[in-house]
Formats: C-alpha cells, structure tokens, sequence
C-alpha cells in the first residue's frame, strides 16, 4: 500500500491528473509488470529552489524554480527547462513524467526529467534573463550532469539560454561539459536539425497518420494553436506538402483564412510581433473560435489543458497532432475517440526534439558531427518505426494510440525498473 503524495493534489484535468488518468488506463495492458507502476505515480526526485537576481534598476528579485527527475531506469533524466509565468511544481512534474513516456516511447536511453522557473521573460532585459538562467542553472547544478540529467529548451527557452546553461555548469565543475544541456547553439556542440526538429517529428507522424486515414495532405486544411518553434516548422512543412494552414492562434490572438494563410509573409510578422499584427493576411478572429474553424487537422501545438471536453465537441478536425505536452484532457480524449477524431499523442508527436537532442548528446561525447541529411533521415527512422509499433498495438488491443503508446513504453521503463530491482 503506497501512500498518496503530500504536495500535490492534482484535479481531474490538471497536468498531473491528466497524466495519473493516462497511466491508469494502461494498467490491463501491463501484465505482471502492473505490480511496479506505482512507480509512475510519483517523481524520483523534485528540487524546488529560490533564484534571487539583482535587477537592473538595483532591486533584488526572487524567483521560483524546479527541476523534476520523474524516472531514470532507462537512463538519465531528459527534458526541457520552461520560462513561464504560470509554471508549478505540479506542472513540472506533469512535464517529467511525460519525458519519461516520450523517450521510452521512441526507445531513447533516456529516462524524464523537466524544469521551469516561474517567470515572465519578456519582461525581463537581456542581463537579467542571463543572470536569471546562471542563478537558476547553479541551484539545479547539485542534480544535473552529461551523465545523469540533460537539460533542453521547451516553452521560452533557446539555444542563447542553453548556451549559459551549459557555461555555468562547465565553470563550476572546471572544464567545458557541452553534454550537459542539448539545444545548444551549433558553435557550442549543438546540432544541425536540432531547432525544426520537433515540428519535423509532428509532420512526419502527421503525413503518417494522414496516409493511414487515406486523407490527402494536398488541400487538406489545418489549424495550428501556438506558433513558436513547434506550430510553426509544423506549419511550413505541411504546407509544403499541399496543405492549406487555415487559422494559427498564438499569444497575441486568432487569425483566420479559408484559402490558406500565406506562410512565408506570416512567419516573420509572427516572430516579431505576433499573428495579429499579420491582419491583411486574414481576419482576426475572437481567440474561442479558434475550436470552430473548419479544418481537417488540428495541432495544439501551445500548453497543456487546451483541447478540452466542450472544445473537443466542437472541432471539425479528423485528425489531431499533438505538438504540445500535455494539450488533452481526458475527458476531451474520449470525446474525440468517441467522434472517431484521431489523436496523435504528444508523447510520440512532438517526440522529435528529444530525438534530436539524443543525436546532439551522442554527437558531443563522440566529437564528431554529422550532416543534416543523416539527421533527418535518422529522425524520420525512428519516429516512423515508432508510430508503426504503436499503431499495430493499438490494433491488437483496440485503443487509441495514446495508450498503446504507453503500453509500448510503459512496458520498457517497468522491465527495466523490474531488471535493475530495488536497492537495498
Ligand atoms: N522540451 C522538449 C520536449 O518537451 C525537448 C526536450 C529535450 O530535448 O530534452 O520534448
């Protein structure tokens, strides 16, 4: 009999209520293995820390930060650090635990990790954000390492931060350890498809997913929720394959076109000032109507608790790809099951960047890099030969591809955890 965690008391649809829902419906598929899974059901480790910086107008600040390992049977702990000002201890947690699925899902040695600080970088100058992401790297310097927890970017965070983050580490432990934190930027150990590899990950399983439907990317419409570096290499790529890109909605607001959004003119409006200063591209649109739009594939690819029970009713979608973490809530996902709308679960969709990340770690211990082109044909490998297996076991047992993925890596994390045992 285990008892229930203190510090937290997740609700149905919050992060970790969401993902305690996922595992429990994997349990009949589990076998004998179901006899460990408790061990999903709580972090191996969480490290709350304060990140006080000086400001640049003379005032101390404090700040709230966290780094979660969920589970490290397969290897060290992997997964992004998040900028936010909403991010929590719960949310982390959430977050690490969906890492732990993500890479035992696409069969990285990895195990799940994540970590955030509670704030808003954009009000935060150039200097701060530097001293903030230092002070935060050195608290969580007593638990991370190239050998057992492997920082990356995630919402707000990018190649610039991980580069101090990998600075700070190095001069604390008095060499240069590039394989500390993956994301980096190229001149720093980092890796040539590393920055569109997530939304690569979400086009190669949607084509997929779409092919398997018998649906044609060409002219098929699509609605992107969340237009950073996820939503909008999604974006771009599937509408090189013919798609049209019908509505994005990102922080800023919603605009929508029938005919297709005009990409190469969006982006860079987009990446400066947000959708809504794009208005003659299209109509701007109140943000609920996003969930109304007519279109043929979805992608949130923003935060967690998006696609929710009364959205999920609404959408025309057949398809949804899920580049965020996290985006779904239970109920939603029955619905959608229900409506026979197929979801593409995050933690093989936007499983991408973690992949690459891997190929960046190994790259960095080896010394020796590769091309582009053996990277993506890398990439596509194995996010095509993980859909694969997870399809046919959704197949066999007749679930959705949510749990069959979780059959599929709860399955190698619980051997692995049954094979090492429990110490002492
Ligand atoms: N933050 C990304 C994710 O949620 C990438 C993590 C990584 O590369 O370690 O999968």
């Amino acid at each position: 009999m285990s008892e229930k965690l203190s510090f937290v008391a997740p609700t149905a649809n919050s992060p970790w209520g969401t993902y305690l829902s996922q595992v429990d419906r994997v349990v009949p598929y589990l076998g004998p293995l179901a006899r460990w899974v408790e061990t999903l059901k709580r972090p191996k480790r969480a490290l709350i820390v304060d990140v006080p910086i000086e400001m640049d107008d003379g005032t101390i600040a404090h700040y709230e930060g966290y780094r979660v390992q969920h589970n490290m049977s397969r290897g060290p702990g992997k997964g992004g650090v998040r900028f936010h000002p909403d991010v929590t201890l719960e949310e982390v947690m959430a977050l690490s635990a969906w890492m732990t699925i993500k890479t035992a899902a696409v069969n990285l040695p990895y195990g799940g990790a994540k970590g955030g600080i509670r704030v808003d970088p954009k009000k935060l100058s150039q200097n701060e954000l530097e001293k903030i992401t230092r002070r935060y790297t050195s608290e969580i310097g007593i638990i991370i390492g190239p050998h057992t927890d492997i920082p990356a970017p995630d919402v707000n965070t990018n190649g610039q931060i991980m580069a101090w983050m990998m600075d700070t580490y190095s001069m604390n432990v008095g060499g240069t350890a590039t394989g500390v934190v993956t994301g980096k930027p190229l001149h720093l150990g980092g890796s040539l498809g590393r920055v569109k590899a997530t939304g690569r990950g979400v086009f190669v399983t949607g084509r997929e997913a779409a092919r398997r439907l018998g649906m044609d990317l060409r002219g098929a419409r699509i609605a992107v929720q969340g237009f950073g570096n996820v939503g909008s290499v999604a974006a771009e790529l599937f509408a090189e394959a013919g798609a049209k890109i019908v509505a994005v909605q990102d922080h800023t607001g919603t605009i929508v076109n029938s005919n297709g959004l005009d990409l190469a003119r969006l982006i860079p409006v987009a990446n400066k000032e947000g959708v809504v200063a794009f208005k003659a591209g299209g109509d701007i649109v109140p943000n609920e109507d996003f969930w109304n739009v007519a279109c043929d594939i979805l992608i949130p690819a923003a935060l967690e608790g998006q696609i929710t029970a009364e959205r999920a009713q609404k959408t025309t979608a057949k398809l949804v790809l899920e580049g965020a973490n996290g985006p779904t809530v239970p109920q939603a996902d029955d619905i959608l099951a229900e409506r026979g709308v197929l979801v593409v679960p995050d933690v093989i969709c936007n499983a991408g960047g973690v992949t690459v990340s891997y190929f960046e770690w190994v790259q960095d211990f080896s010394s020796f890099f590769w091309d582009e082109d053996e990277i993506n044909v890398r990439l596509d490998r194995i996010m095509m030969n993980a859909l694969n297996q997870i399809w046919d076991t959704a197949d066999k047992h007749k679930i959705t591809l949510r749990t069959a993925t979780y059959a599929v890596a709860c399955e190698r994390i619980l051997m692995a955890r049954q094979e090492r045992g429990l110490y002492p």
